[in-house]
């Protein structure tokens, strides 16, 4: 088989983690790849948000960028060019019914970490991997002469006669950053409030904050007076987003639609970029086997997942007995009950305990469900 040109259009998280994952398969495993290259118009910025990685994202950041053939001097783990903290899990506060404060911890060897998006849009612009063209695309396929063209040009002016909306209590969140650094937060908070959840992220120098609610239910003025009681924050900016999926994943004759393009979903969990590189892979199969409409189903169903994964955390409700918190447990739990494999995997996770023979079995079969091991899932079915 000849070896393929890929294009990816963007420099956003999205863009990032695919020219990333296409170095590793097909430049660093093997030499399927001949070039890959980056278009994207500097005058469009991108995302400001997207800091939280998972253990396998911070691996494919840390292997390319910090690989030897990666002429870039002041590399990703001596220069810290990403600014990126450690994540060493997530703390729930005030989730569920029984426990104020529950901490799902990522193994020390499989730990993950946030960063400073634009810095690893930098990076990865100037790592030398990559043939970077500032330009401006609007017809992908008419433009750009390469085998694959990843569209990663975000979630801006999408057609929504292409899109399915997904399933979710929130389409808010106001931002705000405290300018002192937190050295004792090695780990990203996720704060159940009365009209939603707040997340804490920890960065070199400040420590960003999101308040994250659904303006049906709560006023702007009432979410942001009290993201201020809450964590007496200056509140800076202010988002609206609709969670949703491409019917399609792929468009044209040559085209896969990755990041903000194909989905948006709220943050709780940090699942995007590890999402991005999942479809990454899946089309890389397109090349070599699988048929494009197996690959959609896939990725299909996998995003369903992440939704329905992320619905779960609402079912179990919080210390609030509040309008949003019993929207949400409701939308959640009529959902839930449609989605046999994920109940099955709670329950099995409820057996799961790594010194027993049976719970062995079960972790070296890695059963999953998405992104999460089912060690995983009964550590989090037991702390809330
Ligand atoms: C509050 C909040 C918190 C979040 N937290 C997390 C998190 O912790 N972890 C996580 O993984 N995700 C998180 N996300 C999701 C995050 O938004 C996405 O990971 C990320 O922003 C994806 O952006 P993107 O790369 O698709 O698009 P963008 O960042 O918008 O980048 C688009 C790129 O396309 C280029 N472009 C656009 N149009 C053209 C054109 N016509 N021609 C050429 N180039 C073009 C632009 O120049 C830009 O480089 C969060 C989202 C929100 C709202």
């Amino acid at each position: 088989m000849q070896s393929k040109k890929i294009a990816i259009i963007g420099a956003g998280n999205a863009a990032c983690i695919t020219a990333l994952a296409y170095y590793e398969f097909g430049q660093l495993r093997s030499k399927d790849v001949s070039e890959i290259e980056i278009y994207y118009d500097p005058s469009i910025p991108i995302e400001q948000v997207g800091q939280g990685t998972t253990p396998a994202v911070t691996k494919l950041i840390a292997g390319i960028l910090n690989n030897t053939y990666c002429p870039y001097k002041d590399n990703y783990t001596n220069g810290n060019v990403v600014k990126s903290t450690l994540k060493s899990g997530i703390s729930y506060e005030n989730w569920g019914k029984e426990t104020g404060k529950s901490f799902h911890p990522f193994l020390m060897a499989n730990s993950s970490n946030h960063y400073v998006p634009h810095l690893l849009s930098k990076a990865v612009l100037e790592s030398g991997l990559f043939k970077v063209i500032e330009k401006r695309i609007d017809d992908p396929e008419k433009e750009i002469d390469a085998d694959i063209i990843f569209d990663c040009r975000g979630g801006r002016d999408r057609d929504k006669s292409l899109y399915t909306e997904l399933i979710n209590p929130l389409n808010s969140v106001i931002l705000a950053n405290k300018e002192e650094p937190d050295p004792s937060l090695l780990y990203t908070r996720c704060v159940a409030t009365p009209n939603g959840w707040t997340f804490v992220i920890p960065n070199i120098d400040s420590v960003s904050y999101g308040y994250l609610y659904n303006n049906t239910i709560t006023p702007k003025q009432r979410a942001e007076k009290n993201f201020i009681e809450l964590f007496d924050v200056v509140p800076k900016t202010h988002i609206n987003f609709e969670n949703y999926m491409a019917k399609n994943m792929f468009v044209g004759e040559r085209t896969v639609l990755n990041g903000n393009k194909l989905t948006f979903l709220e943050p709780l969990e940090a699942s995007s970029s590890a999402f991005y590189y999942t479809v990454a892979g899946v089309a890389w199969n397109t090349i070599w086997h699988e048929t494009r409409k197996d690959c959609n189903q896939f990725v299909q169903r996998e995003m369903q997942r992440i939704q329905n994964f992320v619905l779960w955390h609402y079912a179990k409700g919080s210390k609030y007995n509040t309008s949003f918190w019993r929207y949400a447990g409701k939308m959640a739990k009529d959902v839930l009950s449609s989605d046999p494999e994920l109940m099955d995997i709670v329950v099995k996770s409820r057996q799961y305990d790594r010194n027993h023979q049976r719970s062995i079995q079960m972790f070296q079969r890695r059963e999953t469900y998405s992104q999460w091991e089912i060690g995983s899932i009964g550590h989090w079915d037991s702390i809330i």
